[in-house]
């Protein structure tokens, strides 16, 4: 139900102590518009006071503070995918806890959503406040997720702080990692109008940062992972078949060219070596193993597509004659 102008969902995991100053910059804020709010809070299961300190919050600010928090830690993803659930407003903005996102962008923001008509905005972090050991490889991530993702017009993926139009957030499953590609999750949705704006960005305050060097590595899989899904998800036959049968034909032509080299060789009469001898025969039968192999791969995920319940699953954006 959106009956909210807005939310701002907040995934936080041991931020005690910049939450009470977030929620007073939050609300400086917004009380000076005239939106209906809620600001969410989702504990990724802290083990420092956090939750403790959104309850104070909640009690002091009932009409906006929501709040949910996790058992364990999940991840920035599963916070996200619980916070999205939640979420009542037409307009839904994330940010993250630690002050590094400044509050002050929210208003810009949400005026890009609801006047400049976006789906999506993400933020930009143009000037960052992070080691360089963090700021290099992130260009180089950028860089590789516009290409795979097609969405040129993006210089910051995984910056915390983005706005949404409200059906975005319910039409987008965010899981794993995912929260690094969350504007190609929404362009694989089909919500094509994703823009950027630029956002200031300030040193981390309090605490550390959640993520390690780690984070390039697994943002590589996933996106490779997205990309595969985004592409042949709903049928794997045409990737694997492809790969596998240009697999299997080139071993088996080579297999057929070695076989014929040596029969010529016999029947002219020529000193001839058993196929055994030459490695191309070897070599073609690594490839031909591997091209029945991905065939068979290709089978074996047409099943599983067969049998997912989302398999007849699509974004239908309104269709007319159609009602109950
Ligand atoms: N976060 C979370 N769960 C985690 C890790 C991080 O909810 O398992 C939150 C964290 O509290 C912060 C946001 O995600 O609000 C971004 O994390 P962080 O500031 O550590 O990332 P960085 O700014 O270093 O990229
Ligand atoms: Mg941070």
């Amino acid at each position: 139900m959106a009956d909210k102008d807005l939310s701002i969902v907040i995934p936080l995991f041991n931020e005690a102590e910049s939450l009470p100053e977030l929620h007073a910059w939050i609300t400086r804020v917004l009380t000076q518009s005239a939106l209906q709010y809620e600001i969410l809070f989702v504990d990724d299961g802290s083990d420092d006071s956090s939750w403790n300190v959104i309850e104070s919050l909640a009690a002091a600010d009932p009409d906006h503070v929501r709040a949910a928090s996790f058992r364990r830690n999940y991840g920035k993803s599963p916070a996200l995918y619980t916070g999205f659930s939640m979420a009542r407003g037409k307009v839904v903005i994330t940010m993250d806890a630690d002050l590094q996102d400044s509050p002050d962008e929210i208003l810009p923001l949400y005026r890009m959503i609801t006047v400049d008509g976006y789906d999506l905005v993400s933020g930009y972090k143009q000037k960052r406040y992070d080691p360089p050991s963090k700021t290099i490889p992130t260009k180089l991530f950028n860089a590789t997720a516009r290409r795979v993702s097609g969405i040129h017009n993006l210089h910051d993926f995984n910056c915390g702080l983005k706005a949404y139009r409200g059906e975005v957030v319910k039409h987008i499953e965010v899981y794993g990692d995912m929260h690094r590609y969350i504007p190609y999750l929404a362009k694989l949705a089909g919500f094509h109008k994703i823009g950027e704006k630029v956002v200031h960005h300030q040193a981390r305050k309090y605490g550390t940062t959640k993520f390690g060097l780690d984070r390039f590595v697994n943002g590589y899989l996933d996106l490779a992972t997205l990309w595969f899904t985004g592409k042949f998800g709903k049928k794997p036959m045409h990737f694997f078949g492809l790969l596998g049968s240009l697999m299997f034909l080139l071993g088996f032509l080579s297999a057929a060219a070695v076989g014929a080299l040596k029969l010529y060789h016999m029947y002219a009469g020529h000193t001839y070596t058993l196929v055994t001898d030459s490695p191309y025969f070897y070599l073609s039968l690594v490839m031909m193993i591997l091209g029945t192999q991905l065939f068979l791969a290709g089978f074996v995920g047409e099943l599983v597509a067969r049998n997912s319940a989302k398999r007849n699953d699509y974004e239908i954006r309104s269709t007319i004659g159609n009602d109950e």
